[in-house]
């Protein structure tokens, strides 16, 4: 039997779900990492600030990829959560960066057309990359204000945007970094 044969009987006996015996290539080429690497200690997950939220840990994340669970994981909030703190990273053994792994999965979540977990989450995203790439740089008013719209969700965190703009901590006018057509040819190649 083939090693990727036993793959697919251990997951359909396992966990019942579609695998996809391509996925961890598919990760590889979108990141680098390499998800075999991984010997499941659970290090990251311990040292994990979102882990509490998450309804797969990070090991989890990593046990599916290596599985090939791939509809089961683009379809968690868990990919979305990860805040890329890269505290995984520091503490892997194994030198596994979970936020691009974590990355990856989202990327191919967006690819699938399924709808995603945490909707809001990729649009913040979205709204990110576009004021960095307007300003090369995140303009935060101008990025809350896209949001919002975008979202429908005009109260959540007023008081404490409030509360920031009081301090002087959010900008009117946004400031455009040095180099800001370089950072536009990214943008461009990216595309
Ligand atoms: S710390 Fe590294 S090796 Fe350990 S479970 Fe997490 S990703 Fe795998
Ligand atoms: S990068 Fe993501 S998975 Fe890793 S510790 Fe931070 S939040 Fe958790």
């Amino acid at each position: 039997m083939s090693s990727e044969t036993k793959e697919v009987c251990c997951s359909l006996t396992c966990a019942g779900s579609a695998v996809d015996p391509d996925f961890k290539r598919e990760i590889a080429a979108i990141c680098g990492e390499n998800v075999m690497s991984c010997y499941q200690c659970g290090e990251c997950t311990a040292g994990c600030p979102a882990a509490f939220a998450m309804d797969l840990t990070p090991n989890q994340v990593m046990r599916m990829a290596q599985l090939g669970l791939k509809d089961e994981l683009i379809a968690s909030s868990a990919i979305w959560l990860c805040a890329g703190c890269e505290t995984c990273a520091t503490r892997c053994p194994r030198g596994v960066s979970l936020s691009k792994v974590m990355d990856a999965c989202r990327q191919a979540a967006i690819k699938s057309g399924k709808p995603l977990a945490e909707p809001n989450i990729a649009k913040f995203h979205e709204e990110f990359l576009r004021q960095v790439q307007w300003h090369g740089r995140s303009h935060e008013i101008g990025l809350i204000g896209l949001y919002k719209m975008r979202t429908r969700d005009f109260f959540s965190d007023v008081i404490s945007g409030a509360q920031m703009f009081l301090k002087g901590k959010l900008g009117l006018i946004p400031s455009r970094v040095k180099g800001l057509s370089g950072v536009r040819k990214l943008f461009r190649k990216a595309h």
